[in-house]
């Protein structure tokens, strides 16, 4: 699968190449990845009643455990012959080319000492094609992407499907049933792909999601939201110096581009790292269900399904939005009450008011103005903030020759030790 789709972003790619990256143009390593199998799978469904609520209305969704009691012969279903359909391999079962299987991940490293386990819903299409996976909830408290992939992967119907979606809701079960970012012991799974098995309880996890899952993917969209009372107008974070991401980028539509380089240790960089394009969706802020952004996310995840010619649709999604190759964030320089003037997606000019922090016990005002022409692609939602506080992201209009500065505060353009940076305040994925 991976060479046909390989084939696919190198046909459609090729004018996207062309239309995008006039000037970040650029070899990018891509280094084997770190093979290793040394899991527990649990197919057993012991989903909690909050991803019983996600995975509800699951009729299409054949559970695991089903299936292996029914002893499929997945042998005889086997077909070799280059353009049919195959069977999908992953977490030990077999989904057969036009079925959908629910089935389930555990790490094997668990705080509780009691595995937990997520739902992995596998569409195998009828017609070969992709593996495209969907990947939500690697921050606990990121809700608008657990309904994305409900959406998506119950409105595919697998006979008319080309290649496979594999799609997992809540990747950090652990922190979605605490309403937390983070894993129990603080740690941000999204540092740590692709992962350790002897590593710390969060590299271990990243590891066994990584080779039990990521790896069986030919792209990946991972779906975020803003972090700590931030919102993010939709938007493709991706890096556009590789033409098979710049590929993904162009399915969305008119979802906002923003060039980002991967932080070490994010899914999207580890999975890029193994030859697997991919982006990340940001829309909406954490800890909240939003409607309007859920609706884009799915628009922009859809066509892409279209323009891969995974599906058949009439699912296009009007003109581009702008790319954005440079942003920055405006922070706070003084401690106070942030109040906004300006909305997500309001266009400003260099010197506009942004918004204001007023210091509650001697009520001096600090006006927060944009040292940048562009777009409100991120901001902080009304609240009391600290100085250095990340508060409004601009997408920065530029001519697209120009290089990208090399700022702590540039979506990422971190340093290497990540330290201050955006990969540190979590304002990067
Ligand atoms: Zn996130």
């Amino acid at each position: 699968m991976h060479r046909q789709f390989n084939i696919i972003l190198k046909t459609a790619g090729l004018a996207a190449w062309l239309f995008l990256t006039p000037a970040l143009a650029g070899e990018v390593a891509v280094e084997p990845s770190d093979q290793g199998a040394d899991m527990l799978v649990d197919t057993t469904d012991d989903a909690d009643s909050r991803s019983e609520e996600i995975t509800a209305d699951a009729e299409q969704f054949v559970d695991a455990s089903a299936q292996d009691a029914d002893g499929v012969p997945l042998s005889e279903a086997v077909t070799t012959a280059g353009d049919e359909p195959e069977p999908l391999t992953i977490l030990g079962a077999e989904v057969l080319p036009g079925t959908s299987q629910r089935l389930s991940w555990a790490a094997t490293e668990l705080f509780e000492g009691v595995p937990v386990s997520t739902p992995v819903l596998v569409v195998n299409g009828a017609m070969p094609g992709p593996t495209m996976c969907l990947t939500a909830a690697v921050h606990g408290d990121e809700l608008n992407g657990i309904e994305m992939v409900r959406r998506v992967m119950h409105d595919i119907d697998p006979d008319r499907l080309s290649g496979a979606l594999i799609g997992v809701p809540i990747v950090n079960v652990q922190g979605f049933r605490r309403g937390s970012r983070y894993l129990p012991d603080r740690r941000d799974l999204n540092r740590y792909f692709p992962g350790n098995p002897n590593g710390s309880a969060a590299a271990r996890i990243a590891h066994s999601f990584f080779t039990n899952v990521i790896e069986r993917c030919d792209a990946l969209v991972d779906l975020h939201t803003g972090s700590f009372e931030r919102a993010n107008l939709p938007q493709i974070r991706a890096d556009l110096r590789n033409p098979d991401v710049v590929t993904l980028t162009l399915g969305f539509g008119s979802t906002v581009i923003l060039h980002s380089k991967p932080g070490v240790g994010t899914l999207r960089h580890a999975a890029t790292q193994a030859g697997i394009p991919t982006v990340t969706l940001e829309a909406g802020g954490p800890l909240q269900l939003e409607l309007s952004e859920v609706r884009d996310g799915v628009k922009g995840i859809e066509s892409l399904l279209t323009s891969l010619q995974m599906v058949k649709r009439v699912r296009f999604w009007g003109a581009p939005e702008p790319v954005y190759y440079r942003s920055s964030w405006v922070r706070a320089d003084s401690g106070g009450i942030l109040l906004s003037d300006v909305s997500l997606g309001s266009t400003v000019r260099e010197g506009d008011l942004l918004g204001t922090i007023t210091d509650p016990m001697n009520n001096a005002r600090v006006e927060l103005r944009s040292p940048y022409s562009g777009r409100i692609i991120g901001m902080a939602r009304n609240q009391v903030v600290m100085p250095g506080f990340a508060a409004f992201h601009v997408g920065i209009q530029t001519d697209e020759s120009e290089p990208a500065p090399v700022d702590a505060n540039v979506a990422g353009d971190a340093p290497p030790d990540n330290e201050g940076g955006a990969y540190i305040d979590g304002i990067s994925e």
